[in-house]
Formats: structure tokens, C-alpha cells, sequence
């Protein structure tokens, strides 16, 4: 069921947005050659317990889950791009960082995910990650009122087509409220003009992510990480946007930090 948010409910998620943005801005800044990935899901933890908020993904357990998530982060390094489970690993100089980060404040959802290189950059993992970031940016663009949530998926898909991009479709964006996930899905491939319509008071998150050479996913014996088929790269860029009649808010906009 697809539920819509009144302008009140909307300002009411603000916090949480704010709070998810917080989170992944510290801990981009604080990711560096030489971090253990479990250090990042304990200072994650650290400011969910400061703030009072709580873990969307401590408890997630879904049907395709081997058993409940039981950290607070997802952790996706190099060819691993959704659902990265945090484990003994320590950062490399030139790794691809994905962050995705869902929490609860007063009630209310928000959900967000970055990639980042740490150390020495390939240029094609830069522009692997501008990839997604400007799929998200035209996403975002087209989550208007009077649009349809296939214009959303037509233009993430035409900016992965620019590139030569494969899409898998079997995860993309959805609603967002009381919970982390809600209707609609929002695939990142689809025809324009087609689907539910967009209406003021719906909030989404929509996260292209993409591999640079395969659109085939393989999953870790922990249950939980996926990775890509043939180990290339992925890159993965997420925001939780209400939709209102005066346009798309970003409600875990990080640019107020000064990182994007
Ligand atoms: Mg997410």
C-alpha cells in the first residue's frame, strides 16, 4: 500500500534525514587507508546511541537474509556493491567504498547511501561513482508531481545507458515512513510515462547502483553481501526525497556539511 505524507509528516522526517546525513558525512570523513570496516559500524552505533535513534538494519531480516543483519551499517568494498556485511577488513589504498545508512528518529525513517575511493583513485571507479551520482541527481530531478515513478527509472537508466551500463533491477528504490521499506518500488530501468503516479506527500528513496561490467550478482557466504559476477566494481548513491508540490527535498541532503 502506498501511503502519502501530509506536509506536517514531512517536517516530522526531517530529523531523522538530518541525522542518516550526519552519519554518512562523519563517517566518509573518518574512512581512510588503514580503517577496519567493524570500527565504522561501532561509530555508527556510537551516534545511533547518542542520538537516541535506532538501527533499521540490526534486526532486518528479510526472506533472502540468512539470519537477522545484526550491524547497523552496510559496508560494500571494491566488487561487493548492496548489503555489504561488516567484517575484519582493513581499508587499502584505492579501495571503492559504498555506505548505506538507515535509522529511525521520533518514529520516522530515513535512508541514504555514498561511494568513495580511500587513498589513490582509478579513474574508472571516479567515474563509475559520478555515474550514480548524477543517475541520483536526474532521479531526483524527475520526482515531481504530475510525473510517474517510470519517468524516475527511464532517467536513472539513461544516464547507466550513456555509459554502456548494464542495470540489474532486482533492487532499487522505495517508499520510506515508519519503516525502511514501503511501496513503491522504484526500479532503476523502466519506461517513461509508465506507473503509479507521482503525488505530493510521497517519500522515496532512490538508489541507482551499478557494476562496471555485468549486471549479474553473486552473494557472500555471509549471507548477505552481493557482489558482482565477474569482480568488477560498483558504485551506489542513495537519498530519501519527498515529493511536494513545490518540488523534490532531499531529506538526507548532505551538502549543509559541506560534503556531497
Ligand atoms: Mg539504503
Amino acid at each position: 500500500m502506498i501511503e502519502l505524507r501530509t506536509p506536517a509528516e514531512i517536517d516530522a522526517m526531517r530529523p531523522a534525514g538530518r541525522f542518516v546525513a550526519e552519519v554518512l558525512a562523519t563517517l566518509r570523513d573518518e574512512t581512510k587507508v588503514g580503517t577496519n570496516l567493524l570500527h565504522l559500524d561501532r561509530r555508527a552505533h556510537d551516534m545511533i546511541r547518542a542520538a537516541g535513534a535506532e538501527s533499521c538494519y540490526i534486526d532486518y531480516h528479510p526472506s533472502f537474509g540468512a539470519s537477522p543483519f545484526g550491524k547497523v551499517l552496510c559496508t560494500s568494498i571494491n566488487d561487493a556493491v548492496l548489503h555489504g556485511l561488516p567484517h575484519d577488513y582493513v581499508l587499502r589504498d584505492g579501495d571503492l567504498v559504498s555506505l548505506d545508512f538507515a535509522a529511525s528518529v521520533d518514529g520516522w525513517v530515513a535512508d541514504s547511501a555514498v561511494s568513495f575511493v580511500v587513498g589513490t583513485a582509478r579513474d574508472e571507479d571516479l567515474a563509475l561513482i559520478d555515474t550514480t551520482q548524477r543517475a541520483l541527481a536526474a532521479a531526483i530531478d524527475h520526482a515531481t508531481v504530475g510525473n510517474k515513478i517510470g519517468d524516475i527509472s527511464a532517467a536513472i537508466a539513461a544516464v547507466a545507458h550513456a555509459r554502456d551500463l548494464k542495470i540489474n533491477t532486482d533492487f532499487g528504490g522505495h517508499g520510506v515512513g515508519r519503516t525502511m521499506h514501503g511501496d513503491p518500488h522504484v526500479a532503476n530501468d523502466g519506461k517513461a510515462g509508465r506507473g503509479y503516479p507521482l503525488r505530493a506527500g510521497l517519500v522515496v528513496a532512490l538508489e541507482p547502483w551499478f557494476l562496471h561490467t555485468t549486471d549479474r550478482l553473486v552473494t557472500d557466504p555471509d549471507g548477505w553481501t552481493l557482489r558482482s559476477a565477474d569482480g568488477s566494481r560498483g558504485s551506489h548513491s542513495e537519498h530519501t526525497v519527498a515529493i511536494t508540490p513545490e518540488g523534490p527535498i532531499v531529506l538526507t541532503d548532505r551538502s549543509f556539511l559541506g560534503v556531497d
